[in-house]
């Protein structure tokens, strides 16, 4: 293989209609231009989400470091931009995500050229369809094209996605059709309000507090008895249902990690 072959080709040399995923999109950030990649994997083999139930999964990953290394060095500012959940030079990451999990090995499988790429908005569309589907199991769906998840949700049976970026003066509000804002204060659901009127939000609370007005609590939280997964509920899909925002309790480890104070 020829150094700086075009990748697409060589996935599409190697990676046949069995594959368990596709590659969504490849090109450069919208966070801040670095080349990154969008992954739907599942096609063949379901995720097993306790949570989620089952729904294929999307990853958005840089196209040359390894989501592990990317956190450490400050490159996954390309696909999960201003989250606060990122490690900073003083605080330590605390987002819920394993990298040393699935998403190095869907990135060591994209590097071996595992996923075809989807070649147009058609075949993204019938890839998703009558599939529940989560937009950006890691990374924030605000660093691919909207258009990329308008297709992928256009004949999906449900949908999920969370975006942190909001308040940038960059962000794509139309991603808000599609996606819950992620908030974590009060000042954020202001500061939201103000700049996306009529947006929902997707809020983890500190244990102990209990639902503001405006939210409904998220029926797969223990406190609603795990009631529904998200594949089945399918509320967290931004203006497109018109219900209310979603809260959840935070929980053990999670919660220990997610109130550490701020960078
Ligand atoms: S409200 Fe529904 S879609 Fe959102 S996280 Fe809870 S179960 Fe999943």
């Amino acid at each position: 293989m020829a150094r700086g072959a075009n990748p697409d080709h060589r996935t599409s040399a190697r990676a046949g209609a069995r594959s368990n995923g596709l590659v969504l999109y490849r090109g450069p950030s919208r966070l801040d231009g670095r080349s990154i990649v969008a992954v739907l994997t599942g096609l063949r083999r379901r995720s097993r989400n306790a949570k989620t139930g089952p729904m294929l999964q999307t990853w958005i990953l840089r196209e040359r470091v390894d989501p592990v290394r990317a956190a450490h060095t400050g490159a996954d500012a390309s696909v999960c931009g201003a989250c606060p959940l990122r490690s900073s030079p003083s605080i330590s990451r605390r987002c819920y995500v394993n990298l040393g999990q699935a998403p190095l090995a869907i990135y060591a499988a994209l590097r071996r050229g595992a996923y075809p790429r989807a070649s147009d908005a058609a075949r993204i569309q019938a890839a998703a369809a009558g599939h529940a589907v989560r937009l950006g199991s890691y990374g924030d769906p605000a660093a691919v094209p909207t258009w990329i998840w308008t297709a992928l949700v256009s004949r999906a049976s449900s949908w999920t996605g969370y975006t942190h970026q909001w308040a940038r003066s960059d962000f794509d509000a139309r991603l808000l059709d599609l996606c819950m804002a992620s908030v974590e204060t009060d000042a954020d659901i202001a500061d939201l309000r103000a700049r996306h009127p009529g947006a929902r939000y997707f809020r983890i609370r500190r244990p102990g507090s209990g639902l503001a007005r405006g939210e409904m609590q998220c029926p797969a939280s223990a406190e609603a008895g795990h009631r529904l997964g998200c594949a089945e509920c399918g509320a967290c899909a931004g203006r497109s249902k018109r219900g209310r925002s979603i809260s959840i309790t935070a929980h053990g480890a999670v919660a220990l990690r997610f109130w550490l104070p701020r960078a």
